[in-house]
């Protein structure tokens, strides 16, 4: 439909009235649809009336709690685009996102405000602060800013992509990318006021605020805040708020798999379980849905495409293979191209996954190089090995970026860790290029263990599973691997 965000998000709100729409997890306060409406309008106007409006950009700070989203909504309803922040950046990082987005203004939660304040002219705080305005004091009644915008040409958000593989990358995504892509996805999941969708994965990444948050919103489910993941009290929620959805990253997934005491939580209300953002092994999912007692399928997506290209339906959970990422999302268009070039590969080849629709951000922020080099012909080059089988069904292989070239072979780090994660005593694992004499480059596995075993013990059992040119030639043990907030392997950070 051709409306803004907002409009699509709150706007169709009004109908689930007095229904709960935002639990804050730990502090149990609530917050209606009606209440949501109703803040987000008096948000917008007050900001309005502090001269935010169309070409200003709002940035937003905070971990997800309900009045995160009273602000998302207030400043984009003024026809502003918001830059979400992640909370835990340094007031360096934090004054480069301001500096790169052209913010004028920062919304920040009260624990990150001091941080805010040292970097930015104008901050508005989500809580108290002695040397700040709280955001709530901008309220006003007057009506919400009447919007005169293209929402096909207009930026609605401005994202930072995870920085998985170098500095993250802003996104210029429109209404109309937004719209499209909750649309898209909506056309498959059934989410309805009896849904309570639980929100642990952040809302300042596109994941926590599009396919957690406004996917939710728009279905009038209860959408349940909680700050971090913490694995007790993360079960204690979905038991206690008899959450029907559940969003997760692999992190999350390992750590069902492996905790002892799952099983202690009534988790019968649950019958959708989501994992994205980046590879997960099917021995691990089928470990961790077992103790769920709920299917775990994945989705597919990235920042640039809003972010989803491919789901499983809940119509489709039980016949989609656990491993794959489901089918191409509607009105969605993929190719399979041999990488580097424009030839597709043969059918059920592996290549370079490439996409067209409407969810195809508008560009990269202040870079048309690198936008130009991603998007050809309407064509969004993933940067993604997939290949497709004859269903359609869609596996993602590894990054193109992050194959280990050993001799002439690649190898692909998630293959190697899948295998390593099915032994007994390995908790987490990472696998990186390191040099290597005869191969020039060759694969190193960095693990957790939670019993003793040695390296040479993991290399064998690899050995045994993979083609020989695969072979993990070196191990480190480690007492955690380094992942981003959504739980995607930081191998940059891994390599010598
Ligand atoms: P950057 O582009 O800054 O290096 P990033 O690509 O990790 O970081 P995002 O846009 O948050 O930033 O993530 C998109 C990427 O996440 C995809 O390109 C893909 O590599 C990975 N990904 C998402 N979903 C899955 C999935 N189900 N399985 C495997 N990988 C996934
Ligand atoms: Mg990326």
């Amino acid at each position: 439909p051709d409306v803004t965000l907002t409009e699509y998000v709150i706007g169709g709100a009004a109908r689930f009235g007095d229904a709960t729409a935002l639990v804050d997890g730990r502090t149990g306060e609530t917050l209606t649809y009606a209440g949501l409406r109703a803040a987000v309008t008096a948000g917008a106007a007050g900001l309005a009336a502090h001269g935010i409006g169309p070409g200003d950009v709002v940035a937003l700070m905070s971990h997800n709690q309900p009045s995160f989203v009273v602000a998302l909504h207030a400043a984009i309803a003024t026809g502003a685009a918001v830059t979400p922040v992640n909370p835990a950046l340094t007031p360096g990082e934090i004054s480069e996102q301001l500096r790169l987005s052209g913010a004028r203004v920062v919304i920040a939660a009260e624990p990150v405000a001091d941080k805010a304040l040292e970097v930015a002219d104008e901050v508005f705080v989500l809580g108290e602060h002695p040397r700040a305005r709280s955001f709530t004091s901008l309220f006003t009644d007057g009506p919400a800013p009447r919007l005169d915008l293209d929402p096909a040409t207009t930026v609605a958000v401005l994202p930072f992509s995870s920085g998985t593989t170098g500095i993250p990358k802003g996104v210029r995504l429109t209404h109309r990318n937004l719209v499209a892509n909750l649309a898209q996805t909506r056309a498959g999941w059934r989410i309805g006021p009896d849904d309570v969708q639980a929100a642990v994965l952040p809302f300042f990444h596109i994941y926590g605020f599009t396919i957690i948050l406004n996917s939710g919103l728009l279905g009038g489910a209860k959408v349940v805040t909680l700050p971090r993941f913490e694995l007790d009290e993360y079960l204690r929620t979905l038991a206690g708020h008899r959450v029907t959805r559940a969003y997760f990253a692999p992190p999350m997934v390992l750590a069902l798999a492996t905790a002892p005491h799952v099983e202690d939580h009534d988790l019968s209300s649950l019958r959708f379980a989501l994992c994205g953002a980046a590879p997960l092994d099917v021995e691990v999912t089928e470990r961790a849905q077992r103790r769920l007692g709920c299917l775990i399928r994945q989705g597919y997506g990235m920042t640039e495409a809003s972010p989803g290209t491919h789901q499983v339906f809940d119509d489709d959970f039980a016949s989609t293979p656990p491993g794959s990422v489901g089918r191409l999302s509607p009105n969605t268009e993929a190719r399979i191209v041999v990488p580097g070039t424009d030839e597709d590969v043969a059918p059920g080849e592996t290549g370079e996954l490439l996409i067209r629709g409407p969810q195809v951000m508008a560009g990269y922020l202040d870079d048309p190089d690198a936008t130009a080099a991603t998007i050809t012909d309407g064509w969004l080059h993933t940067g993604d090995l997939v290949r497709a089988d004859e269903d359609g069904v869609f596996w993602v292989v590894d990054r193109l970026k992050e194959l280990i070239k050993y001799k002439g072979y690649q190898v692909a780090p998630a293959e190697l860790e899948a295998v390593l994660l099915t032994h007994p005593a390995v908790l987490d694992a990472a696998v990186v290029g390191v040099p290597h004499p005869e191969g020039g480059e060759a694969p190193k596995a960095f693990v957790v263990t939670a019993q003793p075993v040695t390296g040479d013990e993991l290399m064998s059992f690899v050995a045994g599973q993979v083609a020989p040119y695969k072979k993990v030639r070196e191990v480190e043990f480690v007492e955690r691997i380094p992942k981003s907030p959504t739980g995607k392997i930081l191998r940059r950070l891994l390599r010598p």
